[in-house]
């Protein structure tokens, strides 16, 4: 059974949308916050940890949410904030494994099974994940690692916000078995009730509960609920579809105003993107710059890479003439987020087609060097000189 052991991972962003717009906006920080339609007969999206120690819960209706608290701020949705920071989140998780299922913009499954090897152990990978997302995003997770999907859920929620929580299979019972049912997936309110009325109340409960009972409840899905109960799962992660670009992007702290910092940056991005794209064996026919301005104003800029490259100074080069091509329409800029990108992603034994000047699939030997690093001891061990002034 060891050699079918898998290390999987559930991140969950903590309370996604109100803490995008607390990071967003000091003034709502500390405060019950919910972020929901514009009208009392909206529901709330999502309700900040302020607003929750007022009972308030995220599809409660928006009345309700007032009613529990007189001071509730109330914010309109600004979705593409929300899936600017998601791509940023997704794209720090495919570093660490190809195998990401997303089930919403703040939520995936990672199997790091086969990632242990470069990384460190799952938990050592999920503390690197969630000090990486808030390097880039400035939010906050919640981690669980387990041996299966249904537990790594479960996990991730015990220890809300900012949590890490590990459970394997010889703390099942003590962990999961005081559990509400409802933890358990497929059981909705109808059943929740019905459960009830047979005084199945409990993960244990559930757990222990005579097949006769369960069964009218269940039917053919009685041992699989019960298996579920008992810490079982044996779902794969599947990943949700092929990648069309890689990219890596960040906000910054303190907006960037000199070209020398902006260049910088540029370089530890496009070495970031390079390195995604030899590790997926792909290379970039085209390279985009994304640059939001203090003001939110964003831009990309976008040209073709011939031949196509997954070298980090091909990429960072055409990155670089698509900023000072930028530059000089925008001078002076202040700069609040810069990525790198590549698309049009071929398979990288195409570029090697074009192999040339010591050249491996159109990246260089030192690109090889800093992979390998990367690969020992971890992704932020080495930089190029140039990105390491920080
Ligand atoms: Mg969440």
């Amino acid at each position: 059974m060891s050699s079918a052991e898998r290390s999987i991972l559930h991140v969950d962003m903590d309370a996604f949308y109100a803490s995008v717009e607390q990071r967003d906006n000091p003034d709502l920080r500390g405060k019950p916050l919910v972020v929901g339609g514009g009208s009392n007969r909206g529901v709330v999206a999502a309700a900040s940890y302020e607003a929750r120690d007022f009972g308030i819960r995220s599809a409660m209706p928006m009345a309700e949410a007032k009613r529990r608290c007189d001071h509730l701020v109330q914010v309109k949705p600004r979705m593409s904030h929300y899936k600017e920071a998601s791509k940023s989140i997704f794209a720090i998780f495919h570093e660490f494994t190809p195998l990401v299922e997303g089930l919403s913009l703040d939520e995936a499954f990672l199997d790091v099974t086969a990632s242990v090897k470069l990384f460190g152990s799952p938990a050592t990978i999920a503390t690197m994940i969630k000090q990486r997302v808030l390097e880039d995003t400035h939010l906050t997770t919640s981690v669980g690692v387990a041996q299966n999907k249904l537990v790594a859920k479960i996990a991730s929620d015990l220890d809300k916000p900012d949590g890490l929580t590990i459970v394997m299979p010889d703390s099942y019972r003590e962990r999961l078995d005081p559990l509400p049912a409802r933890v358990i997936p497929g059981i909705g309110r109808e059943t929740l009730k019905r459960l009830q009325r047979i005084n199945v109340v409990t993960v244990r409960d559930l757990r222990t509960a005579e097949d006769r009972d369960l069964e009218p409840i269940f039917g053919r899905f009685t041992q699989k609920t019960r298996d579920r109960a008992s810490g079982l799962d044996d779902r794969p992660v599947i990943p949700n579809r092929e990648e069309k670009s890689i990219s890596a992007e960040e906000t910054y702290d303190r907006d960037l105003s000199k070209p020398a910092d902006m260049e910088r940056e540029l370089l530890r991005l496009s070495e970031r993107t390079a390195a995604r794209l030899r590790k997926a064996a792909l290379g970039a026919s085209t390279v985009q710059v994304k640059i939001r301005r203090a003001d939110f104003t964003t831009y990309t800029r976008q040209r073709s890479l011939k031949p196509p490259s997954n070298g980090t100074d091909q990429i960072y080069e055409a990155a670089r003439e698509l900023l000072a091509g930028w530059l000089s329409s925008n001078p002076g800029a202040k700069i609040r987020l810069l990525g790198v990108g590549g698309s049009k992603l071929a398979p990288a034994a195409q570029a090697d087609l074009f192999e040339n000047d010591g050249m491996r699939d159109g990246h260089s030997a030192i690109d090889d060097t800093v992979d390998e690093i990367r690969q020992k001891f971890g992704p932020l061990s080495v930089g190029r000189a140039k990105t390491l002034d920080r």
